[in-house]
């Protein structure tokens, strides 16, 4: 089953208002494998709420409605369902009962516009209100469901729990949902998804989601199925082969960040690591000591930003640096090995680069990095060229590369 979400309040359009009701709803719905493919927010109007209705109902057969229950004019949620299925509300006095009992309890007296609230669809289900006074309707109409419930968060939680969860889940079919993931360094998403679409695209299930970040890209699979074993086959089906094509270009499968996967990596080995940074100011080492336990592994690094630094904290030699210009390989292989040398580690890694947006007084233009990589047998440097244009993104991605070029030197 599908479904939709109408959030209901011209607060709703407002800049200082949003809409937290749909994204509880998405994740308890997703949770039941109900996939949410439509979301709106409507004002206090009621013949654009129909109009919104009718569009939803066209894609989803599970519509929720959340807020305009009040009993002021401008809660037209209840007049707006009523005109979409051609019925006139009637008076519930039982609802009546309810809501004056509530204000009893409260010691309030109750407002004569609340008596607005206790009108009801006919052939509705009334969903009590344990938190306020409006009660929530489940409505059926033309074989579709339509529930209509308060705004305050805290209403539409306890009541969406206790009384709609039940009914739900005894409409659904008996199903599992498992799921898998990938996640891949050092690929655009465009050239990631033009390689595994063809797989991934034939099947609505396993769903397929794709979440790009900087260097960084996750893919998830959720299978729902009426058994384990055929949402494992189905996963299998489409996740093996997605995980073939893309080989050891996947990093993790369990959702660990890369700077987790090379830190195990180097941890299982008893292997340590130095690092030496340029373009990216010392974010590398951030992110492998975000890592709990690294320090068994890492033993620190150096921040050399300027030419100056990298001369006499690093002994890069001037020359060097004079004749390749500090953004090149000779240089990131110099900076690797002298990271390594100097904190007497298994590996040095180090990143140069011109993270721009302008250009430096570099050669290379903005965008392009290099990142070497030294150890007791080897030193090597590629150089990586990404869209210049913001600095924090390719400070990231050149972050991403050096992880990633490790750990495929870890593996191999
Ligand atoms: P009542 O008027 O009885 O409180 P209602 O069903 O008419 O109930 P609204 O008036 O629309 O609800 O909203 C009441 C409160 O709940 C407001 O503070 C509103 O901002 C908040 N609210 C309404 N809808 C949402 C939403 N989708 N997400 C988060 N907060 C919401
Ligand atoms: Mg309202």
């Amino acid at each position: 089953m599908d479904a939709a979400i109408i959030a209901i309040g011209s607060e709703l359009l407002t800049p200082e208002k949003i809409d937290t009701n749909s994204l509880y709803l998405t994740e308890r719905l997703n949770a039941r494998g109900v996939e949410v493919v439509l979301k709106m927010v409507v004002g206090d109007n009621r013949q654009r709420l129909v109009a919104a209705m009718r569009h939803a109902l066209a894609a989803a057969d599970l519509l929720i409605l959340s807020g305009g229950l009040g009993p002021t004019e401008d809660d037209v949620t209840r007049d707006a369902v009523a005109d979409l299925c051609g019925r006139a509300l009637i008076f519930d006095p039982g609802v009546l009962e309810a809501i004056e009992e509530r204000f009893r309890r409260l010691n309030r007296p109750m407002a004569e516009i609340n008596r607005r609230q206790a009108y009801v669809i006919p052939g509705a289900h009334i969903l009590p209100n344990s938190r306020g006074t409006a009660p929530g309707q489940w409505v059926e109409h033309n074989r579709q469901h339509i529930l209509l419930l308060p705004g305050p968060p805290v209403e539409l939680k306890t009541m969406f729990e206790a009384h709609c969860l039940p009914r739900l889940d005894a409409l659904l079919p008996a199903q599992v949902i498992r799921t898998r993931q990938y996640r891949v360094a050092g690929m655009a998403e465009s050239d990631l998804d033009q390689l595994i679409s063809p797989i991934y695209s034939k099947y609505k299930n396993p769903a397929t989601t794709i979440l790009a970040a900087p260097g960084d890209i996750q893919i998830h699979l959720r299978a729902r199925c009426a058994t384990e074993a055929e949402a494992e086959a189905l996963l299998a089906e489409v996740g093996d082969p997605i995980a073939e094509l893309l080989g050891n270009r996947i990093y993790s499968r369990n959702g660990d960040p890369l700077e987790k996967v090379v830190g195990d990596l180097l941890k299982q080995r008893s292997w340590t690591l130095a690092v030496a940074e340029s373009c990216t100011g010392g974010m590398l080492g951030e992110r492998i000591t975000s890592v709990p336990g690294s320090s068994n592994y890492f033993a620190g690094g150096f921040l050399t930003y300027s030419y100056e630094a990298k001369t006499k904290l690093l002994g890069i030699d001037s020359a060097l640096l004079e004749e390749h210009k500090a953004v090149s390989a000779p240089v990131a292989q110099a900076m690797a090995e002298a990271a390594r040398q100097l904190l007497g580690t298994h590996f040095g890694v180090s990143i140069t680069g011109v993270a721009g947006p302008d250009p430096g007084p570099e050669t290379e233009p903005p965008g392009v990095f290099y990142v070497g990589l030294a150890s007791a047998s080897s030193c090597q440097a590629k150089r990586f060229q990404w869209a210049p244009g913001d600095r924090h993104r390719i400070r990231v991605i050149a972050t991403q590369s050096a992880l990633d070029l490790l750990r495929r030197a870890l593996i191999s």
